[in-house]
């Protein structure tokens, strides 16, 4: 089973497990279709794995529907990664981050406890967010100590945290990954990259928070993918591996640079101007972490896996992805996915 199968990540995932690993059994795709969940994402999918494929419209939130989906399938492994993903909302409204990031996992090791016969692994998809913010110099470990900062960090944070404790209370065998900023093809345009690079394509204000100087590590998604393929593959159960790019950036740096490629792979704006004039400094996010870095050299020495994209190369990947599919990008923005979505899954 996957959780938030139809989300940027999630979609990724069941893309890159069918198409690009030897795994020769069936997946699950259990997601509610909040505004983040488009199952268009994968039509092409569905339509090419019948038999290997199925989606499940469900709340995890709900325990009742969640319990359905455990007995209508005998899972022998969970890779969760339904949640509410985004700061700015969680700041907004924290109510669904609790309900689905906190309750909906519970639900999930609940369900995942009363079938422990079957299930060989419960893989738990996190954030670096939950060790809070880092000074000038060094790097999360898998040691380092909790200090969410953000409502979305503290619910991700708890809910590792609940995984953690019914690994160690009644035996599952979780592995949890802690991972950095994502960025590639599916991703929301409300968040930083898919956001700058539609807005300077239509020569809109690129909205910068505070002096820009908030630093991130990037990882392209598909990176992210085969590192949760490896730990789920080959991780020691109970153990929790970090993620990264080994790309850190400051904001301002990475919109500098989406601006000057597509100032040079599309045409200029009307007067000629480069894009990085349409950049606006905006009061910052309460709470800003100022930088996150990573230490993956477990992962690394452990399980052999290493990120292939820079952010040089896989920002380029990810301009082109949007350039090609504008259509996604409308649907998306219009809520006319919502639509289709009623018409397919009710
Ligand atoms: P996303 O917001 O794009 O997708 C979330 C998916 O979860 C959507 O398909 C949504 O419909 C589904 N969902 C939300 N609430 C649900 C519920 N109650 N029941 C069932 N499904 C529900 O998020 P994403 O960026 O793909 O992130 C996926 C996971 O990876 C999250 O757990 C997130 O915390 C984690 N993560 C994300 C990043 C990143 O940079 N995007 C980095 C590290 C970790």
């Amino acid at each position: 089973m996957i959780t938030g199968g139809c989300g940027f990540i999630g979609s990724n995932l069941i893309r890159y497990i069918l198409e690009d690993t030897d795994y020769k059994g069936n997946l699950i795709n259990v997601d509610k279709l909040t505004y983040a969940g488009n199952p268009e994402n994968l039509e092409d999918i569905r339509i090419k794995y019948p038999n290997r494929y199925k989606f499940e419209k469900v709340d995890i939130g709900s325990l009742n529907n969640l319990s359905r989906v455990f007995d209508k399938y005998e899972f022998d492994a969970i890779c969760h990664l339904a949640a509410e993903s985004h700061v700015d909302r969680s700041i907004v409204a924290p109510d669904d981050f609790i309900k689905t990031n906190i309750i909906g996992t519970y639900n999930l090791l609940e369900c995942s406890r009363k079938k422990m016969d079957n299930i060989k692994l419960f893989h738990h998809v996190s954030t670096d967010e939950v060790f809070g913010s880092l000074g000038e110099d060094g790097f999360f470990t898998e040691v380092t100590s909790y200090r969410p900062n953000s409502p979305y960090s503290a619910s991700k944070a708890s809910s590792d945290h609940l995984v953690r404790a019914y690994n160690k209370t009644y035996g599952l065998p979780v592995t949890i990954s802690n991972c950095s900023n994502n960025y590639g093809p599916y991703q929301f345009p409300e968040k930083l990259i898919p956001l700058i690079i539609l807005n300077a394509l239509e020569g809109k204000e690129l909205p910068v928070y505070g002096d820009g100087k908030h630093i991130r590590d990037w990882l392209y998604v598909t990176d992210h993918c085969s590192a949760i393929w490896e730990i789920m593959s080959k991780g020691k159960k109970g153990e929790t591996y970090n993620i990264g790019g080994n790309n850190e950036m400051e904001n301002i740096r990475v919109v500098k640079t989406i601006c000057d490629i597509i100032d040079e792979i599309t045409d200029c704006l009307p007067n000629n101007e480069p894009r990085i004039n349409l950049i606006v400094f905006v009061k910052d996010r309460p709470g800003h972490d100022r930088r996150y870095a990573i230490d993956f050299s477990k992962i690394k020495s452990n399980l052999a896996w290493q990120p292939i994209e820079s952010f040089g190369t896989g920002i380029r990947r990810t301009i082109n992805w949007y350039l090609k599919n504008l259509s996604w990008v409308n649907k998306v923005r219009t809520g006319e996915y919502q639509k289709w979505n009623e018409k397919h899954n009710g």
